[in-house]
């Protein structure tokens, strides 16, 4: 018995480091064999580093972090977010796209971090979800002001007439994965966060003053939907005063052409030197 006990704790102990050291590029074939739009190669490239927080399901949440440059002090941090919404997959594909842009022009102009699928159990099941493992909508989880404790829920319970799509958990913060990009925000304090969805073919602004709200970028209009309680855009853009673009792409399962993702991308940055 001892000797088979330990037979298992040596053979556990020599694939340990190697588990560690593959993380990201398992995480990168689970990605590429999900979305069409990602290649393999096109994902383990980045180099992405694993956060230390994982998902329900303990899949990696990954980081990509483009920092400042030596000769130029950065205009600002921007912090940017895909697959919220398991069920996005636009959402995560235009991520890896950009971050591929910034591998290619990374000026230093910006101080980058970048989590191109925040909901990987939501979207790596074969019929991929908006929630989480949990069914939670991640993007209802976020706290909301102490005055208002429970308010994701209540509102839930009224307005949303408990839509199992929009289930805010059984409390503020209950997931791993917005325990870490509530932990990220107090950490790397963006001066922006970009958090990308879709379908709704339009751009949202969440801060404490509307009025530079983006009108267009690329082909998606300002339109700007009021917050709710426990979404992103209403606990950092209203509660912290940390403005979020919300860019909602045309099509959850279609890519947007080469041309619209380039265009889209030309904006954002133009609009952050604006206004950043
Ligand atoms: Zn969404």
């Amino acid at each position: 018995m001892t000797r088979i006990r330990s037979a298992i704790i040596v053979a556990l102990a020599a694939l340990a480091p190697a588990v560690g050291a593959n993380e990201v590029e398992s995480a990168c074939h689970k990605i590429s064999g999900k979305l069409a739009s990602v290649s393999f190669k096109e994902c383990n490239t980045l180099q992405m580093q694993p956060s230390g927080f994982h998902s329900v399901d303990r899949f990696p949440l990954l980081i990509k972090e483009y920092p400042p440059l030596e000769a130029r002090k950065p205009k600002g941090r921007v912090l940017m977010v895909g697959g919220t919404h398991g069920d996005e997959l636009s959402s995560i594909s235009v991520v890896f796209k950009w971050m591929h842009t910034l591998e290619k022009h990374h000026s230093g102009l910006f101080h980058w971090r970048i989590n191109p699928l925040l909901n990987p159990d939501g979207a790596l099941q074969p019929r991929h979800s908006r929630t989480n493992a949990n069914r939670v909508d991640l993007n209802r989880n976020f706290t909301t002001p102490e005055s208002h404790l429970g308010a994701a829920l209540a509102y839930w319970y009224g307005k949303a007439r408990k839509n199992k799509r929009r289930y805010p958990g059984p409390y503020p913060l209950s997931e791993p994965e917005t325990n870490w990009l509530y932990q990220e925000i107090s950490n790397f304090k963006p001066d922006v966060i970009i958090a990308v969805h879709a379908p709704y073919s339009l751009v949202d602004y969440d801060a404490p003053n509307r009025g530079n709200a983006p009108k267009r970028i690329g082909n998606l209009r300002k339109n700007l939907m009021g917050t709710y309680p426990g979404s992103l855009g209403n606990y950092a853009g209203i509660h912290l005063g940390i403005p979020v673009i919300t860019l909602e792409l045309p099509h959850a399962g279609i890519m947007p052409t080469k041309k619209q993702i380039k265009w889209l991308w030309t904006d954002l940055v133009r609009w952050l030197i604006r206004n950043v």
